[in-house]
């Protein structure tokens, strides 16, 4: 397979889609509908942002309101979290989907959710309008295919340890059955340095830009693990061409049940936007 990349013929799946490198072989980006208006992948920089995990109303309520107030449109948050280890904090489970249905319906936001499992499929597609699915879970074929044959679109992070080609390809799982409004989602690869929780592969997000037709987006908190990292990762992947962000904040970093070291401070959110926003402004875009 990585030959096929690779070589100068590229290759089309059966879905349809041809993966060719090189400057002729650039297929356009196809821009996915979230929500009934919000296109990810049609020109402006889409910001999603909110908590790692729902942790009650008052603390996703709170996100949620800043995220809006920054001008984000897409509110993020674990009810379903996969956590390193089982005695952590596993999240709200059904209780945190409702919290984030009402707060995002308050603020005009959309809701992007992680289902871990094929079982939660269908609560997940019930109250969010993204389906997330998880670097763990990039291989998960089970839950690629349940995914595919939902209508919801499906936000696809890369698998830590995974290639663009397996990226690709786990995309094409979800293709395969029926459903293309998939949204990839580079947050960061493992790599000998340990200085950073991750690395952000920023030339992923260039290379599947020009040979995939699937929106790309980054997720700077992930990939960086650090909150003072995050505004710079967020400016160099916008910078490499990210249709959009997805970012981790919270309003009491210190106290967060997971990834509070990651937490942008909610008051830390006009900062990303404005310096994001200047990236994306030099290349001609807008973000929100
Ligand atoms: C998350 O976004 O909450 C998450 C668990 O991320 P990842 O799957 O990239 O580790
Ligand atoms: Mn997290």
């Amino acid at each position: 397979m990585s030959s096929q990349l690779k070589g100068s013929n590229g290759f089309t799946t059966p879905a349809g889609h041809t993966f060719l490198p090189g400057p002729e072989a650039r297929p356009q980006t196809r821009p996915v509908a979230i929500g009934p208006e919000l296109m990810v992948g049609g020109g402006p920089v889409i910001l999603m942002a909110g908590p790692c995990s729902v942790e009650s109303y008052e603390q996703t309520r709170a996100t949620a309101e800043a995220v809006h107030r920054a001008g984000g449109r897409v509110l993020r948050g674990g009810a379903f979290k996969p956590r390193t280890s089982p005695y952590s904090f596993q999240g709200l489970g059904l209780e945190g989907l409702k919290i984030l249905q009402a707060v995002a319906d308050e603020f005009g936001l959309l809701v992007v959710t992680e289902a871990l499992g094929v079982e939660q499929l269908a609560l997940v597609v019930e109250y969010a309008d993204v389906i997330q699915i998880g670097s763990r879970n990039m291989q998960h074929y089970p839950l690629l295919w349940a995914a595919g044959e939902t209508e919801k679109p499906v936000l696809l992070k890369r698998g830590f340890m995974s290639t663009i080609e397996e990226w690709l390809m786990a995309a094409e799982h979800v293709a395969s059955r029926g459903n293309e409004r998939i949204i990839l989602c580079e947050r960061g690869i493992r790599s000998f340095d340990t200085a950073t929780r991750n690395t952000l592969d920023s030339t992923a997000i260039a290379l599947v830009k020009q040979i995939s037709p699937f929106p790309v987006i980054a997720d700077p908190s992930h990939a960086t693990g650090r909150a003072n990292l995050v505004i710079p990762a967020a400016r160099a992947a916008v910078a490499a061409g990210a249709d959009g962000l997805l970012v981790e904040c919270h309003p009491d970093p210190g106290a967060a049940l997971s990834d509070g070291e990651q937490a942008l401070p909610l008051e830390w959110l006009p900062q990303l936007v404005n310096e994001a926003g200047r990236v994306a402004a030099a290349l001609g875009r807008t973000l929100s």
